[in-house]
């Protein structure tokens, strides 16, 4: 597990907001090819990584997505602030405070922090508390000597121009992974990992495997194309969401049985319960009641397959996330008992 959670931290460190996802990417395309797969880019930018199986008639897809919330800069104002658009759905109070790296469209970087337009106690008093946290009462403070719009604007800095959130990254001993941006970069590793058993263990899964690797899923439309055309079992490998009345939680994996999209495959989820069961794994059957995945997206566009949805469970999902090791060791386990039973 340890090399798994050091790939991990190196993925989480790289910025991958919806529509900026290169560096990303290329990082998990060279964890594939170092493994021997190999790798094919779709036109809009997921990766594909195929492993060979004993039967290549029929194909599985296991997908995740690399792409995570983040921002935009939506306006200059005039005294040198930045307001922001975002990108993916979060609520404005989890970045509040946070570091940001502001990325120009000839690639320079600068920092900032997002805060209230009363950010300070002493100036604004109550106010400080009061302010809505929303698009209008947010701002960047770019760490640069700029004191008007044009400054900014002098800078490189434009309208477009990405926002990227720090991910706080930590490990703690007890085996929890604090970070932004563990959906779904704990599934994407998650992957990876599954395609190293089989890979270091020589085992042929029963069917040719794709590990789509989607870069779209945050704004809904991440595996809505270019899926292997022989795919007639589709699972996405995405977080599982803790919390009230809910049964997931950070040590198991997920096994979902119905999001906002509608019910996933009963076969599909009997079998993978099944399997479970069998070997061990810690599980939880959850239903989320506001939620979407790569698997939705692909149903919705047409394709015409089984879908499953399993994952990590990953407490405060969109906000100061939260996962354990263990979770992650589960999804593992149920995809390499999935390919090769
Ligand atoms: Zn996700």
């Amino acid at each position: 597990m340890e090399s798994i959670v050091r790939d991990l931290e190196k993925l989480l460190k790289i910025p991958s907001p919806t529509g900026n996802t290169h560096k990303a990417i290329d990082f998990v395309e060279e964890l594939f090819n170092n493994l021997g797969l190999k790798t094919a880019k779709t036109v809009k930018g997921a990766l594909v990584a195929t492993i060979e199986g004993k039967n290549k008639d029929k194909e599985v897809t296991l997908s995740a997505h690399v792409d995570t919330l983040g921002a935009m800069v939506k306006e200059i104002k005039e005294n040198g602030r930045l307001k922001i658009a975002q990108l993916g759905g979060y609520v404005w109070n989890t970045i509040e405070g946070e570091h940001v790296h502001i990325e120009t469209l000839c690639g320079k970087t600068y920092t900032g922090t997002i805060m209230t337009t009363k950010a300070s106690s002493h100036v604004h008093g109550e106010g400080t508390k009061t302010i809505e946290r929303n698009a209008e009462n947010l701002e960047i403070r770019i760490d640069e000597k700029v004191l008007s719009h044009d400054d900014v604007i002098n800078l490189g800095i434009n309208v477009g121009d990405f926002v990227h959130f720090d991910p706080r990254t930590v490990v703690t001993e007890s085996g929890f992974i604090k970070s932004r941006h563990l959906d779904d970069k704990a599934g994407v590793i998650s992957l990876i990992a599954i395609a190293r058993h089989l890979v270091n263990n020589n085992i042929m899964p029963n069917f040719t495997t794709n590990f789509f690797i989607s870069t779209y899923e945050e704004v809904g439309h991440g595996a809505a194309a270019s899926i292997p055309n022989k795919t007639f079992e589709f699972i996405a490998v995405d977080m599982a969401a803790p919390g009230e009345g809910q049964t997931s939680d950070e040590f198991s994996v997920t096994i979902a049985a119905k999001d906002s999209s509608g019910p996933y495959d009963y076969d599909l989820r009997k079998r993978l319960i099944n399997l479970a069961k069998e070997n061990s794994i810690n599980y939880k059957i959850d239903i989320y009641p506001y939620y979407g995945s790569d698997g939705s997206a692909a149903l919705r566009s047409g394709y015409d397959f089984k879908v499953g949805l399993i994952g990590p469970g990953v407490d405060a999902s969109h906000s100061f996330e939260r996962t354990h090791i263990e979770a992650i060791e589960n999804t593992i386990k149920l995809g390499i008992a999935y390919l090769t039973n």
